[in-house]
């Protein structure tokens, strides 16, 4: 679950960590009145859960308190549309109004899960702000990686070592060490599985300030923090996966054009790792689950259908409890009241095939089929127009 980044100031300072004071406003009126006790001079935010705000005109700064309504008035009640956001972006709903900071320069920092290793990491850089991104794919070797092993936890020396390649000041470093140990304990104790600064800004007297905050809980763990579902922004969520939690089914929206149906959850992680190897990318981790029923499928196949990023369907179905005609029934159910405007490739193997393959050709779908795994992945990457990484 993500939160927005006045959500996460606010749990960033009960952790003690420096923020700028802050404000949140839902109409033109409430940030007008913000800023004028900020002093005038503020910073305008658009409250989405997407990063790439700063370069789509969603942080905004403000002279005064008119001039803040007014950039208010531009923001709210608007979609915001970023390179992270895909086309449909995020309604703004609320801005937050922040003190504004004259910055000496920016950091990047987060405590972040590294999964290869199975451990928490800090990620920082010298090289922070909204070019981090590019930084990231561009010159890899400026952004320092300090693995914290989970028996020991968070101790001052990765502290230090993270404050090293960043130039700090002595003063700048110890209150760097002490902002880390707050993100560490906040990242454990709170289950996340992101807390993210950036920028942290080098500002006034030598001080540090979380400038930006981006936290994303770990939803299997939400359970043990009831308090924290007070903090979740249903106009934020994908509808797809607000959905799939309706149905029970597992469902991710993911960042490419292959949309997959598969049943059990590590045959879509295996199909999805065979989509990446093969140079595209999934649309989506979809899991229909062991005992799927027809109704089941046919709601996961209208999802798929429904999202335009979608551009080919892969089926992936290796059927034991699960049966291969029920699979079929629920995708020519679907496919009978949406019209199917793009490929699909199906790979049945396993129980009740024969009548899973009569259902699917007397449907008259114009269906791809396949046998084989790899040959499946292989014939909707071609289908999705060779789309490379
Ligand atoms: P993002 O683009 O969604 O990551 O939004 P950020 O909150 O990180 O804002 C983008 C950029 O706006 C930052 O990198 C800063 O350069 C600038 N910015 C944000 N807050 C302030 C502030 O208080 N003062 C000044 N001068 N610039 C700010
Ligand atoms: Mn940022």
């Amino acid at each position: 679950m993500k939160i927005h980044e006045y959500q996460a100031k606010e749990l960033l300072l009960a952790y003690g960590i420096p923020i700028p004071r802050q404000k949140l406003a839902g109409t033109i009126e409430q940030a007008a009145l913000a800023a004028q006790a900020l002093g005038g001079q503020c910073v305008l935010k658009a409250q989405a859960h997407t990063g790439g705000r700063g370069k789509a005109g969603g942080v905004r700064l403000a002279e005064s308190a008119s001039r803040a309504a007014e950039i208010a008035g531009e923001l709210l009640g608007k979609r915001l549309v970023t390179e992270q956001s895909g086309p449909a972006g995020y309604p703004i709903e609320k801005v937050l109004v922040t003190a504004r900071e004259r910055i000496e320069s920016e950091y990047y920092l987060a405590v972040a899960l590294n999964d290869a290793l199975a451990c928490p990491e800090i990620i920082c850089s010298g090289e922070g702000g909204t070019e981090i991104e590019a930084l990231a794919r561009e010159r890899p070797e400026l952004i320092h990686h300090i693995i914290i092993p989970p028996e020991s936890g968070y101790c001052e020396y990765h502290g230090y070592e993270a404050a090293r390649p960043l130039g700090l000041s002595p003063e700048r470093k110890r209150r760097l060490v002490s902002i880390l140990r707050g993100m560490y304990r906040l990242f454990v104790e709170k289950d996340c599985s992101l807390v993210e600064i950036n920028p942290l800004a080098a500002i006034r007297e030598d001080t540090l300030a979380a400038l930006d905050a981006k936290i994303s809980f770990d939803d299997n763990a939400l359970f043990l923090h009831p308090e924290l579902e007070a903090l979740r922004d249903p106009s934020q969520e994908d509808p797809n996966e607000a959905r799939a939690r309706e149905t029970g089914i597992s469902y991710i929206t993911l960042d490419g054009s292959i949309g997959c149906l598969v049943n059990g959850a590590g045959l879509a992680m295996a199909t999805m790792d065979m989509i990446r190897s093969l140079g595209a990318r999934p649309a989506n981790f979809l899991d229909v689950g062991g005992s799927a029923t027809a109704e089941k499928v046919a709601s996961a196949f209208t999802m798929l259908l429904s999202d335009p990023r979608v551009k080919v369907i892969l089926v992936n179905i290796f059927g034991g409890i699960t049966r291969c005609d029920v699979i079929a029934a629920g995708i020519a159910a679907a496919a009978r009241h949406t019209e199917l405007s793009i490929p699909l490739v199906v790979r049945l193997q396993g129980a009740h095939l024969a009548a899973g393959q009569r259902i699917l050709s007397e449907s008259g779908l114009p269906i791809i089929q396949a046998r084989e795994f790899r040959e499946a992945v292989e014939k909707a990457v071609t289908a999705a127009g060779g789309e490379r990484l």
